[in-house]
């Protein structure tokens, strides 16, 4: 881990689907505030599952989730908003019969009952965005699929989380829109916030990372700064196919 104390930390965990099975054994998981945190391994290895349990969507077994060195391990994902932790799940998740606006309002459901922040907020994230301002009366289903992307990112952001858990950000997207996306993602870094990133786009995501964990059979393989990645990762990858 780097310098300064973790933000956001998943220690020791194991956790599964049912009683039987086993997806995350002993999965120690750190990320550093304001840093970019990418957490990379083959497919099933447990990225998106660990992502759940961060976000308490998937009690843990055993382990801990600590933010800022406070046990979260029992609060629920509503909770878990309220502190600051937003998710940005894998797959489509804007609702496509609903406008761009309406499903930017829903990302901020949680101040429903306060309807001037709510809009503020709305209005806030369309001055960020303004190609979706520009679009903010279509229905989500009409957008392309970088825009439909760069929708969900936005939503994630109404609350003005500080800690963003990013899963499968570039899937199904052509290679300038995986800029486009990625670029977007270095600007919330920018702006200071923690982000936790899984990523099958190896490449891009490393690029963006400071900071390196590898899964493997659902454990904790190697883990680093990125720098000490460098030249490596393709051994790395390579490994993965073995698997
Ligand atoms: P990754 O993100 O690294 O591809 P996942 O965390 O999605 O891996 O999956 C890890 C393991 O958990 C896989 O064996 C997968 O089949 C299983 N799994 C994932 N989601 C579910 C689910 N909702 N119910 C049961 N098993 C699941």
């Amino acid at each position: 881990m780097s310098d300064s104390a973790p933000l956001l930390q998943m220690q020791d965990v194991v956790a599964g689907y049912s009683d039987s099975d086993l997806v995350l054994n002993h999965v120690t998981l750190e990320a550093a505030p304001g840093k970019v945190t990418a957490v990379l391994g083959p497919n099933g290895s447990g990225k998106s599952t660990s992502l759940r349990v961060l976000y308490g969507f998937l009690s843990p077994r055993e382990g801990r989730i600590l933010l800022d060195g406070s046990d979260i391990t029992e609060t629920s994902p509503q909770e878990r908003l309220e502190l600051g932790i937003s998710l940005l799940p894998q797959g489509r998740s804007t609702f496509p019969e609903m406008t761009v606006e309406e499903n930017l309002e829903l990302g901020g459901w949680l101040w429903r009952h306060d309807r001037a922040r709510l809009r503020r907020a709305v209005e806030d994230t369309f001055e960020r965005y303004p190609k979706l301002a520009d679009l903010r009366k279509r229905h989500a289903g009409s957008l392309s699929g970088g825009q439909q992307r760069i929708l969900e990112i936005a939503r994630t952001l109404i609350l003005d989380p500080s800690v963003l858990l990013i899963d499968e950000p570039s899937v199904g997207l052509a290679p300038v829109l995986v800029n486009e996306v990625y670029q977007d993602l270095e600007a919330l870094k920018d702006d200071g916030r923690t982000i936790l990133l899984v990523d099958q786009n190896v490449q891009a995501a490393a690029h963006l990372a400071d900071y390196i964990y590898t899964l493997a059979y659902g454990k904790n393989d190697v883990h680093g700064d990125t720098e000490a990645f460098e030249g490596q990762l393709g051994d790395v990858i390579r490994s993965w196919l073995r698997i």
